[in-house]
């Protein structure tokens, strides 16, 4: 891409960014730790979500599975299930976040580029400069008190952000090249926002795009610790339960983009791959506060409508193991009926399929209802949902009864919302208002409960 092609001839560049802080490096190095940076940064850190209960920690990947393979005809997605060392109660249906790191060739490509390869694990600390401008210039509380260039740029700075106009107009600062320095005044200005809307939000350029594009950009490491955002934990839903090996364990399962992946996603995937049982690799992890939408013991005698799409089964593969277990412990116990609707993309896209068969085969999965959207009608979940109309009402408006919906996408939600008000209207003669309002009372109630992942 030629950068020079997006210079117009007359802009006004955004008010740039300033630098207020200064790196200071002391004698001594550091080993790079393949622990989270940020667990070094004490209290005055909040990780989101976070459960006051437990602090995040490092554990174990005992385990990496691939459940599908990726599939360019049908545009399958990679799915993998991690087992990793579980260290605190949970019930299914909760989350945990995980800590990310950045990708290492990533990172030395940028502390080539800072020229700071030889003092990558040199101590270092973050100093606000004397005689500051800024009023209330901080330290970012995201970077520990003491620290090295690497754990900075692989630990505690997000890389894969879409860059805002006024960090581009103080890169053009950092570049001594006549092309580079016009491109990103030009891309900052206001008579660019059809380039910034083409380039950044349709093309997605990230601002570790930017950086290679424009080769002679040199910013400083204390320029981006000040304004690149914090690097932030991903939630993933627990996908186990934890009467499945004692409380040793913990699944998540996630899907993985074959082009341009994301940050946590890639990082799970290496470190899956390298973990062996004499040399597990670790991953940082910490449970978030739980909600509704979770499967307890006091679940057990109700009942559950479960519509997933895609990865969006995980929460629902916990539920399921939960009640297996719980009913294994407690025979004579009377249990709710369970009604799974799901959809992927071809059969083989269905996450444990042989286990969700199993289960519909000895009655813990009442019913078991499967659709493809490469395949025959009925291709979407809705379109399910609709031809079980009658008894879907019958079943949901039993007062024992609770719906949950996870998908792994806004749309995909409203989707079967839409569907769900359909079936409503039909089975109940309701107008549309009258069952979108329905709807509405249902989720207050928490008779309609949902996990909305994107
Ligand atoms: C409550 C909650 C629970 C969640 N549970 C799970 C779970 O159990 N399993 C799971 O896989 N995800 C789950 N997610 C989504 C997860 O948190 C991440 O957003 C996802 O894994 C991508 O993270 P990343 O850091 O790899 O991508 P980023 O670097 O953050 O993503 C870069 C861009 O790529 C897109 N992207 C990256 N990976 C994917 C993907 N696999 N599919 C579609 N778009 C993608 C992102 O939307 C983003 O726009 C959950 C989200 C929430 C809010």
């Amino acid at each position: 891409m030629d950068v020079g092609a997006y210079i117009l001839s007359e802009y006004i560049p955004a008010k740039p960014l300033v630098g207020n802080l200064e790196v200071c490096f002391t004698a001594g190095e550091q080993t790079p730790t393949e622990a989270c940076a940020q667990l070094k940064c004490g209290d005055v850190l909040k990780f989101p979500f976070a459960r006051l209960d437990s602090q995040p920690r490092s554990v174990e990947i005992k385990e990496s599975k691939v459940l599908v393979a990726a599939d360019k005809a049908t545009e399958t997605k990679s799915v993998v299930e991690l087992t990793l060392e579980s260290t605190f109660d949970y019930q299914p249906g909760d989350t945990i976040g995980i800590m990310p790191t950045n990708n290492t060739e990533q990172v030395e490509t940028l502390l080539y580029r800072l020229e700071l390869l030889d003092q990558a694990d040199a101590t270092c600390h973050l100093k606000i400069v004397l005689n500051c401008a800024k009023k209330n210039a901080k330290l970012p509380a995201h970077i520990p008190a003491t620290t090295t260039p690497r754990e900075i740029l692989t630990h505690c700075l997000s890389l894969n952000f879409v860059p805002q106009k006024q960090l581009l107009s103080a890169l053009a600062g950092f570049t001594n090249d006549d092309k580079e320095r016009g491109f990103l005044s030009c891309l900052s200005s206001k008579q660019a926002t059809e380039h910034y809307q083409s380039l950044i939000l349709e093309k997605g350029l990230l601002f570790i795009d930017i950086l290679e594009l424009c080769v002679n950009c040199r910013p400083s490491l204390a320029f981006l610790a000040e304004h690149l955002p914090r690097l932030l934990p991903r939630p993933y839903s627990i996908a186990s339960s934890p009467l499945e090996d004692g409380n040793r364990n913990l699944r998540v399962i996630y899907s993985l983009l074959s082009h341009r992946p994301g940050v946590t996603t890639s990082m799970l995937e290496a470190a899956g791959q390298q973990s062996s049982p004499e040399h597990p690799k670790k991953v940082v992890i910490y449970p978030r506060i739980s909600n509704l939408f979770r499967y307890t013991e006091q679940d057990l005698g109700s009942n559950q409508i479960l519509i997933a799409v895609g990865t969006g089964l995980a929460p629902f593969l916990g539920f399921l193991a939960h009640k297996e277990e719980l009913l294994k412990q407690q025979s004579q116990k009377e249990s709710g009926h369970s009604w799974l609707y799901i959809g992927a993309k071809t059969p083989v896209a269905i996450l444990k399929r042989e286990k969700l068969m199993a289960w519909q085969q000895c009655s813990l999965l009442e019913r078991l209802r499967m659709c493809y959207s490469r395949g025959e009608s009925p291709i979407y979940v809705q379109q399910m949902l609709e031809e079980d109309c009658e008894d879907l009402v019958k079943f949901l408006m039993k007062p024992e009864t609770v719906l949950y919906v996870c998908a792994d996408g806004a749309k995909i939600s409203q989707s079967i919302a839409s569907g769900l008000g359909r079936c409503l209207q039909k089975a109940l003669h309701l107008s549309e208002d009258e069952a979108s309002q329905l709807l509405k009372e249902l989720k207050t109630q928490g008779k309609y409960r949902e996990d909305v992942w994107l």
